[in-house]
């Protein structure tokens, strides 16, 4: 079983890529990135959240996800950077370095981080 958390641009979430919809289908239909747990029966989001906003506030909002979700006795495995968050770093100005930002949460919470949810 996988179980995912999803982490979402503050900027754009609900305000650009509305009710986090186009997420929620590619986890249904197994696209984009979920395409990878494909053969996986059951796949569960666990938390969606977004990244704290601006200036790239994601190491301090991860942990606190990852604690509520100890708390419910519901943790996740797997962060999924949403879609949003890589198009803020295409097409916007970012600040977030991906590759370091998945060094830290490996080290720190033990968790993969994938880049990218959908691709709609
Ligand atoms: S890409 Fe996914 S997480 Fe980001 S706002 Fe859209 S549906 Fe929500
Ligand atoms: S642009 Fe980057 S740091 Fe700013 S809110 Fe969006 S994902 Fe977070």
């Amino acid at each position: 079983m996988a179980r995912v958390a999803i982490v979402g641009c503050k900027r754009i979430q609900d305000q650009l890529c509305i009710a986090c919809e186009k997420c929620l289908k590619a986890i249904r239909k197994r696209e984009g990135e979920f395409a990878r747990y494909k053969d996986d029966d059951e796949l569960e989001l666990v938390a969606l959240g977004n990244c704290g906003d601006c200036p790239g506030l994601i190491m301090p909002k991860v942990v606190l996800m990852k604690e509520i979700a100890g708390t419910l006795d519901e943790d996740f495995d797997i962060i999924h950077l949403g879609t949003c968050v890589v198009k803020a770093k295409k097409t916007g100005k970012c600040p977030l370095d991906f590759e370091q930002i998945a060094g830290l949460i490996k080290e720190n919470l033990g968790k993969e981080v994938v880049v990218g949810t959908h691709n709609y």
